[in-house]
């Protein structure tokens, strides 16, 4: 199932939408890490 996400980091602010896909209730998104090298602490959000 594909889904938009937003994926806000806490840590610089910066946000991204992105498709993703939706398995089993867990989303896929691929994402890795924020310009601001950060590659945890994200906020994600399902878009409809
Ligand atoms: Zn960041």
């Amino acid at each position: 199932m594909r889904v938009k996400v937003r994926i806000v980091c806490k840590q610089c602010g910066e946000t991204y939408i992105l498709r993703g896909n939706k398995e089993q209730g867990v989303v896929q998104t691929g994402f890795k890490q924020c310009l601001c090298s950060c590659v945890s602490g994200f906020e994600i959000e399902e878009r409809a």
